[in-house]
C-alpha cells in the first residue's frame, strides 16, 4: 500500500474511535497519521524512509522489508520507546500520543495484511512462508488500491462533516459511543504503565 492510502485508510477507520473517546486534537490525529507511515521506514523509497535514509537502510539490511517493523515485536518496541519519550520529554497534553501512534502503526500492519504480499506478524519466528495472503486482498499500486483510496477518502469527508455538525449520534448512538470511549480509556490507562 502506498503512503497516501495508508494515511487515508487509517484515518477513516480510526477517527470514529478518537471522536468516541473525546480526544480529537491535532496531536492525536497527527500521531495516528505518523503511526500509519512509520512501519515502512524499512523501505528506503517510502516517505519516511527517504527522510531517514540511515535508519531505513539499517532496518532493511538487518531485517528486510516487512520484517521487524511489520511484526508484534516491532509494535512493542515502538510503543515502549514512544512511552519512554513521552513520559520523560513531553508535556501532559501529549499523554495519549504514544497510544494513538501505536493505533496508527497497528492499522498499517493490518492494512498490509490484506495486500497480496501479506505480512510476517510473528517475525522472526516461524517460516517466512507463513506470510500468507488473506481471502480478500489488493495489489499495491493497482486499480484495487486506488478504489480503496477513493472509498476511504469519501468516508473521511463524511466523518469530518458529521464531526463538525456534531451529528455522530445519527450514525452511532450516544450510549454506544460512550461505551466505546470507556473501553478505549480502560485500554489507554492499562497501557500507560
Ligand atoms: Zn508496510
Amino acid at each position: 500500500m502506498q503512503w497516501k492510502t495508508h494515511i487515508t485508510t487509517t484515518l477513516a477507520l480510526t477517527l470514529p474511535l478518537v471522536a468516541a473517546s473525546n480526544e480529537v486534537s491535532w496531536i492525536n490525529v497527527g500521531a495516528l497519521a505518523v503511526g500509519s507511515l512509520l512501519p515502512d521506514i524499512d523501505h528506503p523509497q517510502s516517505v519516511i524512509g527517504k527522510r531517514h535514509k540511515v535508519v531505513s537502510n539499517v532496518t532493511r539490511t538487518a531485517f528486510g522489508h516487512r520484517g521487524i517493523t511489520h511484526s508484534f515485536i516491532g509494535i512493542f518496541v515502538v510503543y515502549g520507546l514512544m512511552l519512554f519519550f513521552q513520559k520523560n520529554y513531553l508535556a501532559p497534553p501529549t499523554k495519549w500520543l504514544p497510544f494513538w501512534l501505536i493505533v496508527g502503526y497497528l492499522a498499517h500492519i493490518i492494512e498490509d495484511s490484506f495486500s497480496s504480499r501479506g505480512v510476517h506478524w510473528t517475525w522472526p519466528f516461524f517460516n517466512k512462508k507463513r506470510k500468507q495472503r488473506l481471502f480478500i486482498y489488493y495489489r499495491t499500486g493497482s486499480l484495487s488500491e486506488y478504489l480503496l483510496l477513493g472509498f476511504f477518502m469519501c468516508l473521511i469527508i463524511v466523518e469530518l462533516y458529521l464531526f463538525y455538525q456534531a451529528a455522530w449520534s445519527h450514525i452511532i448512538p450516544v450510549d454506544v459511543q460512550g461505551k466505546i470511549g470507556m473501553w478505549i480509556m480502560r485500554i489507554q490507562t492499562m497501557l500507560y504503565f
